[in-house]
Formats: C-alpha cells, sequence, structure tokens
C-alpha cells in the first residue's frame, strides 16, 4: 500500500468516526468493478454506523442482478429524487472507479453543489485530478475493487469480509482484469484471491453468472459486429475497428451490457495494436478502445476523443455522425503512430 499515513489515518478517522450522511458514487454505465466496489465500501460504512447511499446515473447490465445488495443501489435515471436528496444531505462522499466528476452526468453538478461534504477518492485510473478532500488513486492497481481490499486490510481488517461482500469484491477483481488476463496481476492479488475463497467464494459459479449469461441475440449480435470488422494500418501498427448504429442494435434486441467484450475479440489477431468499438447512443457515439501492452490508448482517447482510461482499456465519445466518427478516427490513427515531424 502506497498510501501515506496521513491519508489512511484521515480516512479512518472517517470511517471509526460520528455517523454520518454517506453518498457512493460511480460512473456512467456502471461495470461489475463499479458496482462491486460501491457495494462492499457501503456495507464496511453501514457497519459503523453511517447511513450510506449508492447512486450511479444509470443501469447496470443484467449481468450484474445476482449481485447481494445490487437492489440497494439508487440509479438517478429511475430515482432522480431520491439521488438529488441522498447527495445534498451527505456529510461524505465517495467517488469509486472513476476520477472526473463530468463522468457522472447528473450526478456530477449534484455533487459539486454540496460544498460542505468531505469527498474522498477511491480510484485506479490515471490522471486523477487534485480537487478531492482525501485522494487514495492508484494507477497500478488492476481495479477499484482490489484496491478496497487493501483499504478493508489496513483499516479495518480481512475479518470484515463475508460471503457477500467476497463476490461484490471479486467481480470487480475478475471484470475489470479480463478474468486475469491483462496487466498488473500481482502475487499479492492472488493472495487476496485465496482469502475471498477461504470466505466461500464459488468461482465456477461467478464465472457462469457472468460470462455466461447471455442472450441468444447477443452473441448474434457479436458475430455480426465481428464480420463487420475493418482492419486499417500496417505491422506492427495495425488496428481494428467496428461500429453498431442503432438500427443494427434494434435488429438484434440490445439490452444494456450486450455489447460489453466484443471490443477484446480483435487483439486476438496477431501483432493487432489497437482495437476500437463505435456504438451509437440516443446522443452520441460511445467508442471502447483496447491495445496491446505498449501502446497507450488512454492518450489516443484523451487527445483525439475527449476521453481516457486506463493504457490500455480506454474510451471516449464523439457527438458526429458515424461516418465523419469513422473518417476522424482513421486521420487519427495515421497522426498517432507517424506523427508529423516539427519543422527544422
Ligand atoms: P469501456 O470500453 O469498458 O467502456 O471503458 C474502458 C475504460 O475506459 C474504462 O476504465 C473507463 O473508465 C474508461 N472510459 C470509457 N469511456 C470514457 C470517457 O468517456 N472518458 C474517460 N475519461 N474514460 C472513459
Ligand atoms: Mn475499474
Amino acid at each position: 500500500m502506497d498510501f501515506s499515513n496521513d491519508k489512511l489515518e484521515r480516512l479512518r478517522a472517517l470511517i471509526e468516526g460520528a455517523p454520518q450522511n454517506v453518498v457512493i458514487a460511480s460512473h456512467t454505465n456502471p461495470d461489475g468493478d463499479a458496482i462491486g466496489s460501491s457495494l462492499a465500501w457501503a456495507t464496511v460504512l453501514r457497519r459503523r454506523g453511517h447511513n450510506v447511499t449508492c447512486v450511479v446515473p444509470n443501469r447496470y447490465p443484467a449481468f450484474l442482478e445476482w449481485l447481494p445488495g445490487i437492489n440497494d443501489l439508487k440509479i438517478n435515471k429511475l430515482h432522480a429524487s431520491e439521488v438529488a436528496g441522498a447527495v445534498a444531505a451527505a456529510d461524505s462522499i465517495y467517488c469509486l472507479d472513476f476520477n472526473q466528476i463530468h463522468r457522472l452526468d447528473g450526478i456530477g453538478e449534484l455533487i459539486e453543489k454540496n460544498e460542505h461534504a468531505t469527498k474522498i477518492l477511491i480510484d485506479h485510473h490515471l490522471d486523477p485530478p487534485h480537487d478531492y478532500d482525501i485522494e487514495l488513486s492508484d494507477p497500478t492497481c488492476s481495479s477499484t475493487c482490489f484496491l478496497a481490499y487493501r483499504l478493508i486490510e489496513n483499516l479495518v481488517g480481512l475479518q470484515e469480509i463475508d460471503l457477500p461482500m467476497a463476490e461484490q469484491l471479486y467481480v470487480g477483481i475478475m471484470t475489470d482484469t479480463g478474468n486475469f488476463s491483462h496487466s498488473n496481476l500481482s502475487a499479492e492479488l492472488f493472495r487476496a484471491v485465496a482469502t475471498l475463497v477461504e470466505r466461500g467464494l464459488d468461482i465456477p459459479r461467478v464465472n457462469r453468472l457472468i460470462y455466461n449469461s447471455f442472450s441468444a441475440d447477443r452473441l448474434r449480435l457479436m458475430g455480426y459486429a465481428l464480420s463487420k470488422m475493418e482492419t486499417l494500418g500496417e505491422d506492427p501498427n495495425r488496428v481494428a475497428y467496428m461500429t453498431l448504429t442503432e438500427a443494427e442494435l434494434r435488429r438484434f434486441n440490445f439490452r444494456l451490457g450486450d455489447s460489453e467484450g466484443f471490443v477484446n475479440y480483435p487483439l486476438s489477431i496477431r501483432d493487432m495494436a489497437i482495437s476500437a468499438m463505435f456504438i451509437q447512443t440516443r446522443n452520441f457515439i460511445r467508442i471502447s478502445l483496447r491495445s496491446r501492452p505498449d501502446v497507450d490508448v488512454s492518450e489516443f482517447a484523451r487527445r483525439y476523443f475527449d476521453g481516457g482510461g486506463h493504457k490500455n482499456a480506454a474510451g471516449g465519445k464523439s457527438f458526429d455522425k458515424m461516418s465523419e466518427t469513422i473518417e476522424r478516427f482513421k486521420k487519427a490513427i495515421g497522426e498517432f503512430f507517424n506523427p508529423p515531424t516539427k519543422p527544422a
């Protein structure tokens, strides 16, 4: 744990201190790591007498519905007045698994309006802004759930973790590491997983619930998207991209979360440097990016598509039409791999 003692002690004082109204907020299109870490952290705080509300901007994917405690989440799109009330009344606001308040859609403005609350960041994304009162940011940590595990170990002890909490934490650890296939797979991480198994965690069951619970339509949509994949560029900087329009999504009865993971498949092509997925939503095109270890797509997302994320898994958005977005993407890729040389 590389955090200063001062930071940890301030967090401990908040947790162990007088009961507070607390909000735990996580990002738009919440994933397993966002939800798992929020629910586990909520339990830690509730057991110490705090009144906790977990909030997210919009719905979570169906494959997370079985997670213990998930029905307690307040979704801003569905429960706007409860979310606004909880944020306004909060003495402390924990921001988990994101660091840019603007990634919270409507909740971001509510948080900014509450000027008296202590704001705490617990996150693993790159380049945290330094506007939190307590900042626990570790971009080398593979998931916010693993970061939460380490905070639990340091601040309250591992006896805190029971089976529901083990499942919540494991879901984030598993999904954010691509089922233990990306970087930052430390021995410490596997020791943490061993502790979760000691609590009764059934890994094959969780695997089945997360990865083998999709609809037939979802698999057909994936086959369709992959069959339309285009490739660009030359070795060693090959790039693949896929697009899905709203009409195409409708054709396959698209449900939230259905496109999760599609973007990873083109990286299974030899020497592929970047895989991109463009999905049209009502207001803009959502861009998902993945890359092989030596290529930094968070930099690419920041520079060209108003986004960010991690070195090898990032995202952004475009408010242009699909065809224009793709043209812009192709130009950006050309420039990214062959930056114009400054005139002498
Ligand atoms: P995904 O492709 O799974 O939606 O996102 C991959 C990663 O990129 C996630 O860790 C997410 O936080 C980050 N990301 C996705 N979209 C955006 C965005 O619009 N802005 C920023 N800053 N990060 C994003
Ligand atoms: Mn995460």
